[in-house]
């Protein structure tokens, strides 16, 4: 029997996400140490001090299956947002809960709507539910259009994202805007707005987002544990929204999505507000640094409401170059910015040591 006969279609034709290079991988590959990855968005002064207590002491009941409703931490989440408990569905990663999403609501044949370049996860959902990817295009600032963006829905529109701030652009749009939209949005649409990078917005009029929720039934807020809390590698998101949505993907989802250490690391996490400042502060002093730096080398930069800049530094070939100097950053060219790479910002020696690497590579091409 040939596998290839029986798969089906829309998964053999998946292009599998493409994940930033792994540090221990560029050190083997080159055979030297001290490489740093700017390339994942990942929290730079490591996990909460508190978080990592909390999950060793997790560790000794790894022989129990963890509580799979998670009830502390979504009772904790809960309070921590000002919703009720029943609202909130954990993933491991917000990306589950993209794949619930569709799961649930996502038929063979329909429509997903979302802008683009956008995250890299909504494509490979869509096609993995034999959906069809209604991709809108940013705007000339690669900001999110959302007038094109409403009128990409057609009645087979089954799901809308909207990512804010926009990943891998960083551009996000405010209250206003958002508000507007989404009073327009037809009923028959799931809207899903992906905030993984909420937390370090700085626009004043940011979206608070979830308190819309309650108005607009069908709609869901996804947040993450990976981006400014430092948990990647525990694997914890989740989803705020409508009751009767989080219901339906409560049903969809593995009765033990998230491990007990993930749990407990990820409650104490939340309390460690301390850490969570000062994430945001190194971050944000590292926008304004590497925005400047990057801007006297003739290098154009865009606004960001994230933790990283898209800059317009050279393609692939800065990508590998820098790879070179042990140094990764995301190369862009799968989402059709040629030219460009996504930073992360990182520590400021780290930022600095971006800096000079690519002052080199100015200085070899001049
Ligand atoms: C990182 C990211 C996520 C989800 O990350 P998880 O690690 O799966 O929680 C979701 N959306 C966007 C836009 C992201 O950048």
């Amino acid at each position: 029997m040939a596998l290839e006969q029986i798969v089906k279609p829309e998964i053999a034709a998946l292009e599998p996400y493409q994940p930033g290079k792994p540090i221990e991988e560029l050190e083997r590959e080159l055979g030297i140490e001290g490489a740093i990855k700017l390339a994942s968005n990942e929290n730079p002064l490591g996990p909460s001090p508190r978080a990592l207590e909390a999950a060793h002491a997790a560790l000794s009941g790894m022989h129990r299956y963890p509580d799979g409703g998670s009830f502390r931490l979504r009772r904790r989440l809960a309070s921590h947002l000002g919703v009720e408990p029943h609202q909130i569905v954990l993933g491991t990663g917000a990306d589950e809960i993209l794949e619930l999403l569709v799961k649930a609501f996502v038929r063979s044949g329909d429509e997903v709507v979302y802008a683009w370049p956008s995250f890299a996860m909504y494509p490979i959902v869509t096609q993995g539910a034999g959906a069809k990817s209604v991709r809108v295009a940013l705007d000339a600032g690669l900001v999110h259009d959302l007038t094109k963006l409403r009128a990409a829905v057609t009645p087979r529109t089954r799901l809308l994202f909207v990512c804010n701030p926009n990943n891998p652009t960083g551009t996000s749009v405010g209250a206003g805007e958002l508000d507007a939209f989404v009073k327009a949005l037809p009923s028959h649409v799931v809207l899903a707005i992906d905030e993984a990078y909420c937390e370090f917005a700085r626009r004043p009029d940011f979206p608070r987002t979830i308190e819309w929720i309650a108005r607009r039934p069908g709609s869901i807020v996804l947040r993450t544990f990976s981006k400014i809390y430092g948990l990647a590698g525990l694997r914890v998101g989740y989803g705020v929204g409508d009751a009767e949505l989080v219901g339906y993907l409560e049903r969809a989802r593995h009765p033990f999505n998230i491990n007990s250490v993930a749990q407990a690391a990820a409650e104490a996490a939340l309390d460690d507000v301390a850490h969570v400042a000062a994430t945001r502060r190194v971050n944000a002093q590292g926008i304004e640094y590497l925005t400047r730096e990057l801007r006297a080398l003739g290098i154009e930069v865009w606004p960001t409401d994230a933790n990283f800049v898209l800059a317009r530094a050279g393609g692939r070939a800065t990508y590998e170059r820098l790879l070179r100097e042990g140094v990764i950053v995301r190369p862009l060219g799968g989402f059709g910015l040629d030219e460009h790479v996504r930073i992360t910002i990182g520590l400021p020696e780290e930022n600095e040591r971006l800096v000079k690497a690519l002052r080199r590579l100015r200085q070899e091409a001049a």
